[in-house]
């Protein structure tokens, strides 16, 4: 026969792998930064665009 606190640690551990709670297995971060690199038309400069953590990346001609 087991004691109480035993028994009460065997019941916890039986849901999860010897684990008493879930483990939490989601990245921090979702979304990666993208740095488009922007060249210019009439001399061919090249600079990299400040970079920003989003999901979508649309580049657009102005
Ligand atoms: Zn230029």
């Amino acid at each position: 026969m087991l004691n109480h606190g035993r028994r009460r640690l065997e019941r916890k551990k039986s849901g999860y792998g010897s684990f008493p709670k879930e483990i939490f297995h989601k990245n921090a971060k979702i979304n990666k930064k993208s740095t488009p690199l922007l060249e210019c038309t009439e001399c061919g400069k090249k600079q990299y665009a400040k970079s920003y953590r989003v999901k979508r990346l649309e580049l657009q001609e102005v």
